[in-house]
């Protein structure tokens, strides 16, 4: 069952998830659970690509959920996407197009999700590597939804909200406009994060107003997966082992209005330390003009 708990002094908010600690960690490809073969060690499928014969990609219920469908006040459920049939494929190592059916796969889903009148708000994320908490190497993603919209987005969506009233103008319409692009194409742009948390911290924004995920149609899809692909191999040449994130921060259907979503890249190349834990303060030690100098380096040396 679904339960949260509310720091009192701090306020910040802490999921129980006793069934996380039952997760195993699976390295190598013979006992691995996402591999062909092994379907029967997952939940049923959901959906698959292709629809018929072999799977190239298949979604099913996480097995060890944060959230679930047991408490009617917090209802969540959380779905697994195998991105690959190839066990040691990872995903920075995919081609456009292989990406591509990726994000377009996961778009389908949420669209569906997001149809379900259980839940509010859903979304993607992606954990590459041990520092990004990923338990098994298989190249997966997470699609999580939830019948409640948690605190730290009821916040932004204020945000958004307020900077509307402000300005007459959406926050992340105009970041875009705004920010210089380390690359961009027809329908997204590439930055550095202007408050990233961690290094070489990096957004993809929209350049249509658009709340919730939806990318619709293969050329729009390639066209993310273009700059998803961009970002990570200028990670790469960083350090050839990079963990990282890849985070939706997606809206809701009654935020329609004012947010925007994003894709946040986040790679966990540095710890949160002392000074973090104590004072929420984040340390970064790379000015975003810095970062963004040598990113666009990376980016154009590798793609010219
Ligand atoms: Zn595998
Ligand atoms: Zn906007």
């Amino acid at each position: 069952m679904t339960q949260i708990i509310e720091d009192s002094l701090f306020g910040y908010s802490v999921v129980l998830a006793p069934k996380r600690m039952q997760r195993p960690h699976v390295e190598s490809s013979e006992k691995c659970p996402f591999c062909p073969g092994h379907e029967f060690e997952t939940p049923a499928t959901i959906l698959q690509y292709p629809e018929t014969g072999t799977w190239r990609i298949r979604s099913f219920a996480n097995k060890y959920p944060i959230v679930d469908d047991s408490s009617a006040h917090l209802a969540g459920r959380q779905e697994v996407v195998v991105e690959t049939p190839v066990h040691d494929r990872r995903f920075h190592d995919m081609s456009k197009e292989e990406m591509a059916r990726v994000v377009l796969f996961i778009s389908k889903r949420l669209n569906s999700l997001y149809k379900d009148r259980r839940f509010v708000w859903s979304t993607w994320f992606k954990n590459q590597g041990p520092l990004a908490g990923a338990s098994v190497n298989h190249a997966h993603s997470q699609l999580v939804s939830l019948g409640f919209i948690p605190k730290a987005i009821r916040e932004a969506q204020a945000r958004a909200r307020n900077y509307y009233k402000t300005t007459r103008q959406c926050l992340l319409c105009d970041r875009a406009q705004k920010k210089r692009a380390l690359s961009e194409n027809a329908f997204f742009k590439l930055i550095v994060h202007p408050a990233g948390r961690l290094p070489w911290q990096m957004q993809i924004i929209p350049r249509a107003h658009a709340a919730l995920f939806d990318v619709g149609r293969m050329e729009v899809a390639e066209a993310l997966a273009d700059l998803i692909r961009r970002a990570l191999h200028a990670l790469l040449q960083i350090d050839q082992n990079v963990s990282y994130n890849l985070v939706l921060h997606n809206g809701t259907s009654k935020s329609h209005d004012r947010y925007h979503w994003s894709l946040d890249i986040v790679p966990r190349l540095a710890q949160m330390a002392g000074l973090e834990w104590a004072t929420g303060l984040y340390v970064q030690p790379l000015s975003p003009q810095q970062a963004f100098d040598t990113l666009h380096n990376l980016i154009r040396g590798k793609n010219e």
